[in-house]
């Protein structure tokens, strides 16, 4: 039997569903949540994805401004902007977008960044309160959005084998945290873990994040898995997942496509977390 598809594009509208309700709660108490992207320089890559976020909040009744500084800046200023950010009581998100320019160190950013606004897990803190099971953190949004994929498709996590390939800060670090959080038996594979493909057919939940595209076949999948596809690899003029889908879905249960997977929910879940922070700075 082919396996399910588990498209982001449903996944999202019910987030999207839930972030306006509660838009609309806190704008009730007087308090309009609101996000601020931060770009030093002039990225094309980073002005993208800050004005795409942008609209996807505006759509939902959040404010979002992208504040674009120059790229010639010195660190001591771009730190000095960065606090008064923070001590901004109108904000409650802060994105700060990388690579930053070369004299600004990410090293030295991401302390300053305060967790409370720290929508997307720069800050170290919010990678702590992770591995503490502390709920007043935010996930990186990525992890995040799998996590929102698998509760949305009620596939079930607790005491299952989950295999997570990759252990960036980004993605496969914390992905393996949310998933230990919800009771599976973790395995984090990177590339010198031994006979990968053995590895990855233990799991029930297998997630790829290694930025190859197509590098998982269905040898690596066992009958029934659940597959969450994180890749995004560029292959002529579209994008392909790590996975190579097709013959993956011969094997799998349950498998997110690229694109139109978990990609689609990244970004809802960036606004979910400047509801929360907004919520949680307007107790
Ligand atoms: P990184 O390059 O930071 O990490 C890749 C990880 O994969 C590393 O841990 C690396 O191991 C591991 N890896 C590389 N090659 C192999 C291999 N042959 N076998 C096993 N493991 C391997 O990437 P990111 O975590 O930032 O991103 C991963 C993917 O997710 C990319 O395709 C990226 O585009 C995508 N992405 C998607 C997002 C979304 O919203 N859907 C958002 C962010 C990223 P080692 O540590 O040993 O080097």
């Amino acid at each position: 039997m082919a396996a399910k598809l588990l498209t982001g594009k449903e996944v999202a509208q019910k987030l999207d569903q839930d972030i306006q309700s509660e838009v609309q709660a806190l704008k009730g108490k007087g308090v309009n949540p609101t996000l601020r992207i931060m770009i030093a320089g002039d990225a094309p890559d980073s002005l993208y994805y800050a004005n795409s976020a942008k609209k996807m909040a505006e759509k939902s009744g959040i404010g979002c401004e992208i504040e674009q500084l120059p790229g010639t800046m010195s660190q001591d200023e771009f730190v000095k902007t960065v606090r008064d950010r923070n001590n901004d009581r109108a904000i409650h998100g802060i994105i700060v977008m990388r690579p930053l320019p070369r004299q600004i160190s990410e090293d030295v950013v991401k302390y300053i960044l305060a967790p409370e606004k720290d929508v997307d897990c720069f800050n170290p803190v919010n990678a702590g309160k992770i591995m503490a099971g502390d709920l007043t953190g935010f996930p990186p949004a990525t992890p995040q959005a799998v996590m929102e994929m698998l509760k949305f498709y009620e596939i079930p996590l607790s005491g299952k084998e989950a295999v997570v390939i990759g252990r960036s800060m980004v993605v496969g670090k914390p992905m393996s945290m949310l998933l230990l959080g919800e009771n599976c038996t973790v395995t984090v594979c990177h590339s010198r873990t031994k006979d990968l493909p053995a590895v990855c057919r233990r799991a029930d939940v297998l997630v790829a994040a290694i930025g190859k595209a197509k590098m998982i076949s269905k040898d690596y999948i066992k009958a029934g898995a659940t597959v969450m596809d994180v890749g995004i690899n560029p292959e002529g003029d579209k994008f392909v997942g790590d996975v190579d889908t097709e013959p993956a879905k011969e094997v799998a249960g349950a498998i997110t496509p690229v694109p139109g997977g978990v990609g689609t929910v990244t970004t809802r879940v960036l606004l979910k977390h400047v509801v929360k922070a907004a919520k949680l700075q307007n107790p």
